[in-house]
Order: structure tokens, then sequence, then C-alpha cells
């Protein structure tokens, strides 16, 4: 995993001043994603199960049919404060706790099923 720490999403986040268990928990997050897995030869396709579009944070956290369930918690308590859509660096820094369980349950063992 040495090698994925050196993408260039993480390498942005890893000059900003966050906490380390909120930079480990993005760490998680990217090197589960299809389009790094795919960078890395790990996986022979970065297209995400739900379309044809390939598997992203963005796509994840923004479009992805099969978070739609996910997606809707995120929403409804982000509304309570902010409007959506939301920048993914505002999401992370001012609700990280809400991000987090996001990404907690996504399920990446069906969302990566080959
Ligand atoms: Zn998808």
């Amino acid at each position: 995993m040495a090698v994925l720490i050196s993408s260039t999403y993480i390498h942005k986040y890893s000059h900003t001043h966050i906490p380390t268990y909120i930079y480990t928990h993005i760490h998680t997050y990217i090197c589960n994603i299809r389009s790094y897995l795919y960078r890395f030869k790990i996986i022979e396709t970065p297209i995400c199960p739900c379309s044809t579009t390939i598997q992203t944070t963005d796509h994840l956290l923004f479009e992805c049919e099969l978070l739609n369930k996910e997606r809707d918690n995120l929403i409804s308590i982000v509304l309570q404060t902010e409007v959506w859509l939301i920048s993914k660096d505002k999401l992370v820094r001012k609700h990280f706790k809400i991000f987090a369980k996001f990404t907690n349950e996504i399920s990446f063992d069906n969302l990566n099923k080959v």
C-alpha cells in the first residue's frame, strides 16, 4: 500500500492541517476505490458495477446509484446546517463524523466484485 500513499489526492490532503485520524480515514477510503485499485493494477477495470462510469471518490460520494440510501442519510444530516451540494473538502472538514459514517457504510466487497 505504500505506493498508494503517493497518489495525488492523498498528497493534496497531506499538505493541509487536518488531524491524523481524518487523514488515515480518507486514505483507507481512497485505497478501496476502483480507479485507484485499477491504477495500481490490482484489478482489471476501474468501472463501477452500477454503470459504465469510472468509480472515483466523487462518483461514490455524489452519483453512484448503489449508494443512494447511504447518501440520503448523509444529505439529510448535512442539510440541517448547509445546502447540498457541498464540496468534498468542506464535507470532510466540517462534517467529518457523517462523512466517516457514509464511507464506513460502503460495502467495498460488493462494490469491487470484478
Ligand atoms: Zn457506481
